[in-house]
């Protein structure tokens, strides 16, 4: 392994785990090669790595296979008014999801999933800087930290949240109403208490920051091919082959970067793995992004804003749906509804758009050699934080990729848990 080195790597993906995985392979010296039926650099780009909400969020360890949250569910689903939707057509083909999602949804399922959230969220603030010093992000990243509001509603999943951030250590400051609104002034007081995590940032355009990575992986010598990819296969021990439509492409290795499609090349694979997709939907409100001055969620309402160079983005909710219904009016409503509930001030909006957030049931990626194929290596399933790790995604699997060693134990990201 010593004097190992990889000599040419297909990516089929270009999301930010692609990018960002693209470019550190590049500044390892191997050949690259990225593969999307989109172009990254062109306006119909819009995948979850475009319609995010844009938080760099390194202190969210806690996910959604919380017992807590399982408690919530058949209230929230009675609501028209909630924060979690179901297509019912989908139901029956998501069972084997929600098989796996009951069997994590317990505390000690919960602490793990926080616990090794934790060991990349830790690292992915430093990755993402790395990057941001070889590219201008005046108008594309702003450091003002992040807020989140509540009612006393549900003070019980709060406190666990807050208890379980403290018992890692991660750095928060409670606040009550009063100081939400010193440092949000324009918010509708419709929350009782908040808090802030001061060191945290966010993106003005996470689709302006993608492309920047993009230009730099293309500068640096990495190439792109726009196709759309059927399958792929290891061919032998030092070869894996990619497929379109009219062409096949060699590598010596292959990453499965695709997000919430990754499915379908794991099934080609042999591989069950339960990735499905928790849809979320964003509109914006053009001009409206000077009423905030940093990302305000309401953890009540499943839904968030942040100031964008787009205007302002109201983004949220999980429906559970599949990749192939269509976009949801009421959804959309449901998010429009909630931002004027925080800013009656807002008027019309523009811009509904759907994406799709990759999720497995025990809400933590997949990162690794495919069991049964060690040269295709899988970076997906990154769901709510997908964005945050994006740069240190790129670190680990190019170091995974390299055949370097590591001091982290990613045994707990590996796609073995489901076999
Ligand atoms: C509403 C919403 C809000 C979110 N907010 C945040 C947030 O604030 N912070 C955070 O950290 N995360 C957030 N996320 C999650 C985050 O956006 C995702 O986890 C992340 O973008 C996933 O990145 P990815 O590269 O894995 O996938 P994607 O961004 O989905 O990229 C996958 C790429 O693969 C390509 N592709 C798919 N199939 C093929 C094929 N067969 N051939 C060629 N190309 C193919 C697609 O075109 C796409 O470009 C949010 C997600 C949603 C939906």
């Amino acid at each position: 392994m010593e004097n190992y080195k990889c000599r040419s790597v297909g990516i089929i993906g270009s999301g930010i785990q692609g990018v960002c995985i693209g470019y550190q392979l590049i500044k390892k010296g191997v050949n690259v090669t990225l593969f999307d039926k989109n172009d990254p650099l062109s306006n119909n780009y819009k995948p979850a790595s475009y319609g995010n909400a844009g938080h760099f969020s390194p202190y969210a360890v806690l996910q959604l296979n919380r017992p807590d949250v399982l408690n919530d569910v058949p209230k929230m689903l009675l609501s028209s008014y909630g924060p979690l939707a179901l297509k019912w057509n989908y139901i029956p083909k998501m069972l084997n999801w929600i098989f796996h999602y009951l069997k994590n949804c317990n505390k000690k399922s919960m602490l793990h999933t926080a616990k090794y959230m934790h060991q990349i969220l830790n690292l992915s603030k430093n990755a993402y800087e790395e990057i941001f010093q070889e590219i201008d992000t005046s108008r594309l990243v702003e450091k003002k930290g992040i807020i989140y509001v509540w009612t006393n509603k549900n003070l019980k999943s709060r406190n666990l949240e807050i208890k379980i951030r403290n018992d890692l250590g991660i750095k928060q400051k409670i606040l009550n109403q009063k100081q939400v609104l010193e440092y949000e002034p324009n918010l509708n007081p419709v929350f009782d208490a908040g808090v802030i995590f001061e060191d945290a940032m966010h993106a003005r355009d996470p689709h302006g920051i993608l492309k920047e990575i993009f230009k730099l992986f293309l500068k640096k010598g990495g190439k792109f091919i726009q196709t759309d990819i059927k399958s792929l296969k290891q061919v032998n021990e030092s070869e894996t082959i990619v497929k379109s439509e009219t062409e096949d492409f060699k590598f010596e290795k292959t990453v499965i970067a695709t997000g919430a499609f990754s499915k379908k090349f794991t099934d080609q694979l042999g591989e069950k793995i339960p990735l499905d997709t928790e849809r979320g939907y964003h509109v914006h409100f053009k001009n409206k992004d000077n009423l905030i001055s940093r990302p305000v969620i309401f953890l009540d309402r499943g839904f968030g804003m942040t100031p964008m160079n787009q205007g302002l983005r109201a983004v949220g909710t999980v429906e559970l749906g599949g990749l192939n219904n269509p976009l949801s009016k009421k959804r959309i409503q449901y998010i429009i509804n909630c931002a004027k509930e925080l800013l009656p001030q807002l008027d019309k909006h523009d811009d509904e758009w759907l994406g799709f957030r990759p999720t497995l049931p025990d809400f933590l990626p997949i990162l690794g050699p495919s069991s049964k194929n060690k040269n295709i290596i899988y970076a997906f399933g990154h769901q709510h934080l997908g964005w945050t790790l994006g740069a240190i995604t790129g670190k680990i699997v190019s170091g995974i990729v390299a055949g370097e060693k590591t001091n982290l134990d990613l045994a707990p990201y590996s796609s073995k848990r489901f076999n």
